[in-house]
């Protein structure tokens, strides 16, 4: 890495060194760096004036993870046959509180894609206000197709490796794609079967064993109430509003519902299979008949204009139909350029992030040029981490709160989470909510880092 003195360079020579000293440390990574990227290309201008960061080498540190570590996961399928899968945790920052970040169970994890998420998280997690470091784990295992038997041998191989590396005060995960209920159930089970501890080790739990009442929805509803407080901090109102959703998992389905409660009309869903489009609007009927095909047939989304013939269903992602608002809430880069050009033609207003990183970096800049509102990932989808983290506190106190309370609280983490984005993000064209919530998210942190001297 090329290191320079404190105002030796401008900030955008700084960004430029920085990214070719990560770039060359972390090749083949190509979702980090543009994670990185995206960060950095705020944070430099922010500490151009700060020598205090630099010289501390802040931003060197941060892009290290704390640890990271991958290991191996044999299971045995319903055949007989035994099967070996790679499983992963990147620990990267407990700055400000024990690492948490979910789990990901998908074809395509590896280094890159958990160093991103653990990357983004380290940030989400210092926006709630709560003390949670930044972490990221999973395996490259498709649970498409599996019997619950091979998931759950599969879980159990996972966590016999892994259990080692978490605990309460160490390293907390949750779910992610691929990884729900049943997983963090079977996840567990082998927990506390092998350590002989009833601890809140693991987040998202059932609500019989520790689990937090709005967990589930927590994420979706929250980056529907983030892009309401746009809406409304920009004058707008969101009732009435066309809303083109992606995905139709946990945040896609919970992100509707929370849109259907404000007043908006969700118009559509996809899966990896292609996408509907709904436009007499996916009402909570149709809802529950999309949680229950996902969630216990384990069905595709071109199901649905079986039973909902006004519906469409289509191959691809659904950026093109003409919509006010968009959700990404399925996956990384799920949203190009030409997909965003796509958009601002048809006249869109607003998107919040309710996966993460789902816009890839020209996309952002082109939604950043047309004045679009845009809620980042780190902001937008924070509410379930923050549920989490409150699931945590549930757990230590051995209480479990009622549903208004956790409601009450999430509402009022995501209206202090748009507030911070406001106030670091304002400009004379409005609010940029990328940068807001990259310095909101970064003040705390670095400050942390500098008291702990140079660890
Ligand atoms: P789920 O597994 O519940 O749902 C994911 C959905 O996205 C599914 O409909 C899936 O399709 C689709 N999908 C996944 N990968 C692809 C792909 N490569 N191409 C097309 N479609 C794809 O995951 P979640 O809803 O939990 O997570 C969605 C996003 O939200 C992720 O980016 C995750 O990191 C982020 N997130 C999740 C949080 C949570 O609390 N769960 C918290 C914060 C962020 P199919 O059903 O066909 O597999």
């Amino acid at each position: 890495m090329t290191y320079f003195m404190p105002g030796e360079k401008n900030a955008n020579e700084m960004l430029i060194s920085f990214m070719e000293g990560v770039t060359k440390r972390n090749p083949g990574e190509p979702e980090f760096h543009q994670a990185v990227h995206e960060f950095a290309a705020n944070i430099f201008p922010f500490i151009e004036d700060k020598p205090i960061y630099q010289e501390m080498r802040i931003m060197e540190r941060l892009v290290e993870p704390d640890r990271a570590i991958y290991f191996r996961v044999p299971w045995t399928d319903d055949a007989g046959n035994i099967r070996v899968n790679r499983g992963f945790r990147v620990q990267f920052n407990n700055s400000i509180g024990p690492y948490k970040g979910g789990i990901r169970f998908h074809p395509n994890v590896n280094m890159s894609v958990l160093k991103f998420l653990g990357f983004e998280q380290i940030f989400k997690n210092s926006l709630t206000g709560l003390p949670m470091g930044g972490g990221k784990g999973g395996a490259n295992f498709n649970p498409k197709g599996k019997s619950d038997n091979e998931i759950m041998r599969f879980c159990q191989s996972f966590i016999t490796e892994l259990y080692r590396h978490i605990g309460s005060y160490t390293d907390v995960p949750a779910g992610d794609i691929g990884v729900g209920a049943r997983e963090i159930g079977f996840m567990f089970g082998q927990y506390k079967r092998i350590t002989n501890q009833f601890s809140g080790v693991l987040t998202g739990k059932g609500l019989q064993y520790g689990g937090s009442k709005l967990r589930t929805e927590a994420t979706g509803y929250g980056a529907a109430i983030f892009l309401n407080e746009m809406m409304k901090e920009s004058g707008r109102f969101i009732e009435g509003k066309r809303i083109s959703i992606s995905g139709a998992g946990n945040v896609a389905t919970y992100a509707a519902e929370k849109i259907l409660q404000l007043g908006a009309k969700p118009i559509t869903l996809s899966d990896s299979s292609g996408f509907i489009h709904d436009p007499e609007g996916i009402t909570q009927e149709k809802l529950e008949w999309v949680k229950e095909l996902k969630q216990e047939r384990r069905g595709q989304i071109n199901e649905y204009v079986k039973e909902y013939p006004t519906a469409t269903f289509h191959e691809g992602r659904p950026w093109n139909v003409p919509t006010d608002i968009a959700m990404p809430c399925a996956t990384q880069n799920e949203l190009s350029l030409g997909d965003a050009n796509t958009l601002i033609k048809n006249g869109i207003i607003a998107i919040s992030e309710g996966a993460n990183m789902p816009c890839e970096l020209d996309a952002v800049n082109a939604f950043k040029q047309a004045n679009v509102l845009l809620g980042p990932a780190k902001a937008a989808n924070a509410g379930g981490v923050g549920i989490s983290g409150l699931e945590m506190s549930q757990n230590s106190t051995r209480v479990s709160w009622s549903n208004e309370k956790v409601e009450q609280h999430l509402n009022q983490m995501i209206e202090r989470i748009h507030a911070q984005c406001v106030e670091h993000g304002r400009s004379e064209n409005g609010v940029d909510y990328v940068k807001g919530a990259n310095i909101a998210g970064f003040i705390k942190v670095a400050d942390a880092m500098l008291a702990y001297g140079h660890v």
